[in-house]
């Protein structure tokens, strides 16, 4: 068979199979697993199901080429989740609805905004109907709603809780952005409405659905560095401009850079070695006189030992310019992510002797093609309401990140190293880990 002939005959049965909706296709994993995205036995709505078989070519290049991965596949528009997103602030308006772009199997359908006028632009320029623009009085009219199967939670920090629970009683599933609430009981009063109402429930831990975490928690796992010793992790940026800002208010942010962007190195340290501290110390600090920090702080470090014996040194801070990164020091290697928490443009390094000559130290990059990490994020979280799985970040996962920081101002006050039980067993907080979908 001619290569023409042959892509002729892959298309008309790609198409045909397409037509019936019942092929599986193949996805494979971020890390090599493969996995197949087969019809789920539940459906928790009525839209999803199996996404069409990919389309192939003819290899272009020997087995020594990195793999493309081949063109995407998505779901057709009319069996994607739709998503209300409450809140059209800068994340919202600038990653978030951009990225709804390069999902597969969630598209916006609703918004909810404070702001008429920038709701009516932003719906124009998305194609969202008119009468699926809600404010927050009537936010809980989205029970009404067939378009929207996940309530997507934009909103200041003290908003999450009260949005999260009332999108629960209207029966929608929700997605929260970090931190999931200001207070541990905010966080147990979110799970609990969720569960009580069979909802699902994702916070929105982007980092952990990106290809070079994943790749560095699968290298550190597999124990590609050796016996992982430390962990230093450091997230901060200057934070400025207009001192009526949300994040500068006690009330409405819960903290300072610590709940804002010193989560994402608590996050990693839990996630990297699957494990729970067992204890904690820490310092804040925020510079005498300075207008931004009369509420909150800017300045946190915190250090942590883990069961295995791997300790943790975390920075964050509001006062210094951008640096968002980490390395893992094992016993036979190195690797960092540098920058780690952008949203984009991350670099991998693995540092270990040459295999080659003794005398030399091999540091190497691990390149890998970019992904939206929202548009992953929001994928798995489509993924789990049509597959009726847990997330792989449930709210369990927000809960224990607002207990350590919890501790974390406790241990900065009173300047103690504070003990915790220890927990046994790897990713206890986390669901299934997300697969990759082409
Ligand atoms: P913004 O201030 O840019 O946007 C927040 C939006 O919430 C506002 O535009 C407004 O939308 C709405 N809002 C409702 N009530 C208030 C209020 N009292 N004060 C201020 N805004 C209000 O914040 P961000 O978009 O930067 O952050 C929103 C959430 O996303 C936070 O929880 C933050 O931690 C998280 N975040 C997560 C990131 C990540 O990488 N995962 C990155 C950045 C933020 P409207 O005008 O439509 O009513």
């Amino acid at each position: 068979m001619s290569e023409s002939s042959k892509g002729e005959f892959s298309r008309r049965q790609i198409l045909t199979t397409a037509g019936l909706g019942a092929v599986s296709a193949v996805a494979s994993g971020g890390m090599g697993e493969s996995v197949t995205a087969q019809q789920p036995s539940q459906p928790v709505t009525p839209r999803g199901g199996t996404l069409p078989p990919q389309i192939e070519f003819p290899p272009i290049s020997e087995k020594t080429e990195v793999d493309t991965g081949g063109p995407p596949t998505a779901l057709p528009p009319e069996r994607r989740l739709g998503f209300a997103i409450v809140g059209l602030g800068r994340l919202a308006l600038e990653e978030i609805m951009p990225a709804f772009a390069e999902c597969k199997l969630a598209k916006p359908t609703a918004l909810v905004s404070g702001d008429a006028a920038k709701a009516k632009q932003v719906a124009q320029q998305y194609g969202i109907k008119p009468q699926n623009v809600y404010n927050y009085q009537n936010y809980d009219n989205l029970r009404n709603n067939p378009d929207v199967d996940v309530i997507y939670i934009i909103l200041p920090n003290s908003m999450h809780a009260e949005y999260t629970v009332r999108g629960a009683k209207a029966g929608k599933h929700i997605l929260c952005e970090k931190p999931m609430a200001n207070t541990v009981e905010e966080c147990q009063e979110m799970i609990d409405a969720c569960k009580q109402a069979n909802r699902k429930l994702m916070i929105a831990y982007r980092c952990q659905y990106e290809p070079h975490h994943r790749a560095m928690i699968q290298t550190i796992r597999n124990k590609e560095l050796g016996t992982v010793k430390l962990i230093q992790a450091d997230n901060g940026q200057h934070q400025g401009g207009d001192l009526n800002q949300w994040r500068l208010k006690r009330a409405l942010a819960g903290g300072g850079s610590l709940p804002d962007v010193g989560i994402y190195c608590l996050n990693a340290t839990r996630y990297l070695t699957g494990e729970e501290p067992i204890t904690i110390s820490a310092q804040t600090f925020s510079t005498p006189g300075d207008p931004r920090f009369k509420e909150v702080e800017e300045s946190v470090t915190f250090q942590m030992r883990f069961p295995s014996g791997v300790l943790a040194i975390c920075s964050t801070s509001y006062g210094f310019h951008e640096a968002r990164r980490f390395r893992v020091f094992g016993s036979d290697a190195w690797g960092q992510l540098d920058p780690a928490f952008s949203y984009s443009g991350l670099r991998m390094m693995i540092s270990r002797k040459s295999p080659t000559n003794s005398m030399a130290e091999n540091a190497s990059e691990v390149r890998m093609s970019e992904k939206n990490q929202f548009a992953l994020e929001i994928d798995h979280m489509a993924d789990c309401v049509i597959q009726n799985k847990q997330p792989h970040t449930p709210g369990e996962e927000g809960l224990q990140d607002q207990k350590l920081m919890a501790l974390i101002y406790q241990a900065a006050q009173t300047g103690k190293t504070i003990t915790l039980p220890r927990v046994s067993g790897l990713d206890v907080t986390r669901g299934p880990a997300p697969r990759t979908l082409k």
